[in-house]
């Protein structure tokens, strides 16, 4: 079943909508919009208007919990940096310290390419996060009281300033002996502008209040922001919002709407309908049907383009994907083709308790870089096969 259907009347029901992407093949004017359906099942994107804070994009050839993972991993494992210690040096405010850290940490901070351009600071060999692993900001702002009753501190007022272990000036002479090529690659992609509040120096967008101060009081502080996934705290998530919506005629009967008086009145269509066929009431209801397009809406804080946000959110979800399908693999000793042989992909519990992913075979120290193999899953790795937490710091990626 393809969610597409001819969508006559589309140009008028769709107003307000957004406007079906140019480029598009089968457009056909007057009438309407058709949508090409394509050869084959294969999964299809239809981008209904995008801008660097929103988009609208019709999903479809994809099962409802594919579609909903997008929404998932969009929202929870698209990194981003946030503040998360704050050290107080003065605050006379009326906000009290902790309230003051917490309304620092929504602060949504550019991090623009952070995936490649900063390290999570489990992964980073400092003790107190450094330029490779965090963005310091200050805020330092005092009311001396003249004209005006209060004074607004607003997110605008945090400053950039420089974390410890800035890098050495570029070496004319090549490369950087001093340098890693971790610490290059970083260097090398990091945006000039990352940690700075969002609209930050932009009139359009208005600042955001942290605190009124009145005469005489001041906040004195510094912030460290890392590098974080939503699913960790809300803060780090890149998106405020994700619209997400199928079958808005309810053709499935997956909802049952609540109304006073009429229910057609009191749940008016969405702009959704326009792309899908009315029910027709002389057929009868039909058990069998699945939902097969999917109109989501993400809105992103600022932090990161929301193109980026749908990009990075499909690469982590196909890794993750690609690492629950490896994992099964090595645990059962072979592909999917041998999950009926009895096993049934269960895994035996002593499996992995032969020491090697836990590196007390003796051989090095399983906190070391490269020590052990496959320092997570236990048993299966081979000795020296690379660690599934990336980086080989050792550490469990539950702690990502
Ligand atoms: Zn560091």
């Amino acid at each position: 079943m393809n969610g597409y259907g001819n969508m006559n009347g589309a140009s008028t029901s769709a107003q307000g909508a957004g406007v079906v992407g140019s480029g598009m093949n089968g457009l056909d004017g007057t009438s309407g919009v058709q949508v090409p359906i394509g050869p084959t099942n294969q999964p299809r994107v239809l981008v209904r208007n995008i801008t660097d804070k929103e988009t609208t994009f019709h999903l479809s050839g994809v099962e409802l919990g594919y579609a909903n993972s997008v929404r998932r991993v969009m929202m929870a494992d698209v990194p981003t940096i946030a503040i998360d210690q704050v050290s107080f040096f003065q605050n006379t405010s009326p906000v009290p310290d902790e309230m003051l850290a917490h309304r620092l940490g929504m602060v949504p901070l550019i991090s623009r390419n952070v995936m490649r351009g900063l390290r999570y600071t489990r992964d980073c060999d400092c003790d107190e996060g450094c330029y490779y692993c965090m963005v310091q900001l200050r805020l330092k702002v005092a009311f001396s009281g003249t004209d005006r009753k209060s004074l607004n501190v607003t997110s605008d007022m945090l400053e950039v300033i420089p974390s410890p272990r800035q890098p050495p000036p570029p070496n004319p002479y090549g490369q950087n002996p001093d340098l890693s090529e971790d610490d290059r690659l970083i260097i090398e992609n990091r945006d000039p502008e990352m940690g700075v509040p969002v609209g930050k120096g932009d009139p359009s967008v208005p600042p955001i209040l942290l605190a009124k101060i009145a005469k005489k009081q001041e906040i004195d502080l510094v912030c460290k922001a890392y590098k974080g996934i939503g699913k960790h705290h809300a803060k780090w998530s890149p998106l405020s919002a994700v619209g997400f919506e199928y079958d808005p005629y309810n053709k499935l009967r997956h909802t049952t709407y609540w109304y006073e008086v009429d229910e057609k009145a009191e749940w008016p269509l969405s702009s959704n309908a326009a792309f899908e066929q009315p029910p027709d009431p002389s057929q009868p209801f039909d058990y069998n049907a699945v939902p097969s397009t999917f109109y989501m809406n993400p809105e992103a804080v600022g932090s990161i383009p929301v193109r980026t946000i749908v990009e990075q959110g499909l690469d982590i979800l196909v890794e993750n994907l690609a690492n629950v399908v490896l994992a099964v693999q090595k645990e059962t000793g072979g592909d999917e083709d041998d999950e009926e042989d009895g096993g049934g992909g269960m895994v035996d519990p002593t499996m992995g308790m032969n020491g090697d992913g836990y590196g007390m075979n003796g051989q090095s120290d399983p906190y070391r870089e490269g020590g052990g193999g496959g320092s997570w899953g236990g048993g299966g790795a081979p000795n020296g096969a690379p660690s599934w937490a990336g980086g080989g710091s050792g550490m469990s990626p539950l702690r990502r």
